[in-house]
């Protein structure tokens, strides 16, 4: 049994990873690099249970579940570590708690923390990049395969029903079963096959070096800027790094994936948001000024599962704000429904393409 999962990101590297223990002939197509758009960029926060109460709940804690077994289990370091989280909010100017010392000592006097919202046994982080390209290496270790390439269209058998492979620019690469894992840019697929829609949601973000005593603190905080509200999110991870984002906005996707840039705007003003929040975020300090585009769908759910229509045809995405959290156990469930056409941890019935319309392949403009 072979299996093309095209895109290397973080869902595409942990259904490797997966499918590779169950033993299955894998190989992995990215256009540019593992990690290389969101799975590279994003905070890489980890919560067990704030989708409680949604159809998420499942997938979030046999996640979290999992990304501390595989700390354990797989060679690297990518900083998984338990932290606590907190909600507060910035002071505005004028506002006598401008003046009020914060409850924690990293932060500037008028950060106001309200609650404490994550404790070391329900939140935790990693670096997402080094997670994603840790899963990658131990897929790749255990013998899959990864082609630098772009994946253009999809191989299908005489009568159209079933797929056979992927069409790449190098070619054509032969597989019993496709996975379509390109976060964002997997709306291209809806060329070839019936897919609904899958947008791109737009983030800046700045990423400082703190050092080797980077607090382990998340933080969620309403703050102002420019007379505007807006929520500010700070991650500071366990190599020093610490990402802060804010001011999501609706741009077009790029094409390319390298070609993802932030809005220069955007990064001035969060700058000035990040530098309100504590000494420690000087401009000497920052290592990454970026962009990335999350994978969001219309019901706000990701899509995984089989795709209607097409045997052997599968897709992993629109996971939103949580990809980095839900990855491990998405490729665990797809590595369970190819290998034996049910799940046994999670159920997949709520991601099911199915349930949402097809995009009309019309509505995507001829590359
Ligand atoms: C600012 C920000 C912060 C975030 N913070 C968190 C967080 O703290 N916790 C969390 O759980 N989630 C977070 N997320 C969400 C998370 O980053 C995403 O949900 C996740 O990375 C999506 O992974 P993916 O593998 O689906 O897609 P991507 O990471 O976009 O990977 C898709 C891959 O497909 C490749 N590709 C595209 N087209 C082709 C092609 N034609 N052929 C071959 N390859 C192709 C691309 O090059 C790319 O490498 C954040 C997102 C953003 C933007």
């Amino acid at each position: 049994m072979r299996v093309v999962i095209c895109g290397g990101g973080v869902i595409g590297a942990c259904t490797a990873y997966f499918l590779r223990r169950r033993g299955v002939d894998v190989i992995v197509v990215e256009r540019t690099d593992i990690a290389a758009a969101a799975s590279g960029k994003a905070g890489g926060f980890l919560a067990r249970d704030w989708c409680a109460g949604t159809p998420l709940d499942a997938l979030a804690r046999r996640s979290f579940a999992l990304h501390a077994q595989l700390a354990g289990e797989i060679a690297g370091d990518w900083g998984h570590r338990p932290m606590s989280a907190y909600s507060g909010y910035v002071a505005p100017d004028g506002d006598p708690r401008r003046n009020t010392q914060s409850a924690l000592d990293w932060l500037s006097d008028g950060v106001v923390i309200a609650q404490r919202i994550g404790t070391a046994e329900t939140t935790a982080i990693v670096h997402p990049r080094k997670f994603t390209l840790a899963m990658m290496k131990a897929a790749i270790a255990d013998g899959a395969e990864l082609r630098h390439d772009r994946v253009i269209g999809l191989v299908r058998d005489a009568d159209g029903t079933r797929a056979k492979g992927v069409e790449i620019d190098g070619g054509i690469i032969e597989a019993d079963a496709v996975v379509i894992a390109m976060g964002p840019w997997s709306l291209l697929a809806a060329q070839w096959t019936s897919l609904p829609a899958v947008y791109g949601q737009r983030s800046p973000s700045i990423v400082y070096d703190l050092g080797p005593n980077a607090p382990a603190d998340a933080l969620f905080l309403e703050s102002e800027i420019d007379g505007e509200a807006a929520s500010i999110e700070v991650f500071p991870r366990a190599d020093g790094s610490a990402h802060i984002t804010a001011l999501s906005d609706i741009a077009p996707l790029p094409l390319d994936p390298m070609a993802v840039t932030p809005d220069s705007d955007a990064i001035v003003r969060l700058q000035a948001m990040s530098e309100r929040l504590s000494p420690l975020f000087r401009p000497e300090m920052i290592i990454a000024q970026q962009a990335c585009f999350r994978p969001v769908t219309e019901d706000g759910l990701p899509l995984i599962g089989r795709i209607p229509q097409s045997e052997g045809l599968y897709v992993a995405t629109g996971h939103n704000v949580w990809g980095i959290l839900n990855a491990p156990a998405t490729g665990e469930a797809l590595a369970q429904l190819i290998m034996d056409g049910v799940t046994r941890d999670v159920n997949l019935a709520p991601f099911d393409p199915g349930r949402l319309q097809p995009l009309d392949p019309s509505l995507l403009r001829a590359r």
